[in-house]
């Protein structure tokens, strides 16, 4: 089971779903596989003049429900395992969080960090310039995941639009606002999943404004979180962070807001005034109220599950849990907020801004947050109700509600 690759794990997860959901065979095989998939070799020309070849890759995963929609990562252990892996769960986040849209996911194996401005640029065009017949609002759109920022999205962007001719600012999400970007895009992740933490406390009967949490991985989705807790939550003590070099502790408390500018202004979490050092494993297993996967998969495992202490635990990283530890985690009693569920928030924001780029009108911040929590709290709200229905774990639970939408929709489209 812990040689899984990312893919494997979650075929297996929806296995697990349609056998308890019943689902006949036709539409269990169909919901196994991507219905596309694209590898894109990617010649660049460096800072130094040579030429450098990247794999990139775009899944489309199935868009029965709507056009694909999913994120772009480049990082240097990407593969298409771990794309497909994704591309699928954003299918299941599309149909939980109840949004007209499939799922897709696209990546580049290439390492950022040493990469320069104008080399990032040539490869984000690079990328569009592949991948552009296969994307557009009506087909696949696009957005920033791991190591890929506004800025990136604004140059795919600017291609595709000098490719196609006219102005289509919806073909990608995650734009900077001055190139129709979203309001609230930003901490939309994060703030759709300290929501998830607000009603599990209600149903955990936790008050929530004496929490304890830590955060593993401190870049977009984890700074957020570590601020919006206290925000939304309306207080809570954070007592340790960690990004890929290191974590630090302070049973005391740390200050958010200072903890985020010491990692913006340093580039790390390491050597914050007041904290001891702590290793990322150890983070994970600390004795806290809420904790927030929000770095990379596959980090809470059969092996540590056991020694997972947190009361909830809040997946912003996509696919930190295996199948196994999520047993090992039912049984104890641990309440995890499944990746789908509890960092749709995103998605559902960038599906709002693609809203508003195809009507060309936009909304306040306030009115950004509001939907945003409407489409949160009732997306929880159906995945608590499932998982007290079928007296299983909410992964389960959340993927039952959108194995069923997507079975649905499949059907009524005469697919299967
Ligand atoms: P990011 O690039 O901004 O930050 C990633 C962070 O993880 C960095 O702080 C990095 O140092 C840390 N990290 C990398 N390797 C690590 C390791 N081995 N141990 C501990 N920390 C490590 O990325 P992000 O946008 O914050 O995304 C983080 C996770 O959240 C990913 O799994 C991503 O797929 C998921 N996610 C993000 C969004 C979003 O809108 N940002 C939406 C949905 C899901």
């Amino acid at each position: 089971m812990s040689e899984m690759n990312p893919f494997q794990i979650a075929q297996h997860q929806l296995d697990m779903a349609a056998k308890k959901l019943g689902l006949d065979e036709a539409t269990h095989e169909l919901l196994r596989w991507p219905m596309r998939e694209f590898r894109f070799t990617l010649p660049v020309r460096m800072d130094n003049g040579k030429v450098k070849v990247f794999q990139g890759y775009r899944v489309q995963y199935n868009d029965a429900r709507g056009p694909n929609k999913g994120g772009i990562r480049w990082h240097p252990d990407e593969t298409i395992d771990t794309v497909r892996a994704l591309a699928a769960w954003m299918t299941w986040k599309t149909a939980v969080a109840d949004l007209p849209l499939g799922g897709g996911k696209g990546g580049v194996t290439c390492n950022p960090k040493e990469m320069s401005d104008g080399e990032k640029e040539r490869l984000a065009r690079a990328w569009m310039r592949a991948a552009a017949r296969e994307l557009g609002v009506h087909r696949d759109v696009p957005a920033p995941d791991v190591y890929t920022t506004p800025q990136i999205m604004a140059w795919m962007m600017d291609e595709y639009e000098h490719i196609v001719g006219h102005s289509h600012p919806g073909v990608i999400t995650g734009k900077p606002l001055a190139l129709g970007g979203s309001q609230g895009r930003h901490d939309a992740t994060a703030r759709g999943g300290v929501y998830c933490v607000r009603e599990a406390c209600k149903v955990k009967s936790i008050d929530p404004s004496k929490c304890t949490y830590a955060i593993q991985g401190f870049g977009n989705a984890g700074q957020y979180a570590a601020t919006l807790h206290r925000e939304i939550l309306g207080g809570g003590k954070l007592v340790a962070v960690s990004d890929s070099s290191g974590g630090v502790i302070n049973r005391g408390g740390i200050d958010p807001e200072r903890v985020v500018a010491h990692k913006l202004e340093t580039g790390k979490v390491a050597g914050f005034p007041g904290t001891e050092p702590i290793t990322n494993e150890a983070l994970l297993e600390l004795d806290v109220d809420v904790l927030y996967p929000s770095a990379l998969e596959g980090v809470i495992t059969g092996k540590n599950a056991k020694n997972i202490k947190c009361k909830i635990s809040c997946e912003l990283a996509n696919g930190p849990t295996t199948p196994e530890a999520d047993d090992i985690l039912f049984g104890k009693g641990v309440m995890v907020l499944p990746d789908f569920l509890a960092n749709s928030g995103g998605v559902t924001v960038s599906y709002f801004e693609q809203v508003q780029n195809t009507y060309n009108y936009y909304w306040s911040r306030d009115d950004v947050n509001q939907q945003l929590d409407r489409k949160i709290t009732d997306a929880f709200t159906a995945v608590h109700k499932m998982q007290q229905q079928a007296k299983t774990h909410m992964r389960l639970a959340a993927y039952m509600v959108s194995v069923t939408r997507v079975a649905e929709a499949c059907k009524l489209r005469g697919w299967v």
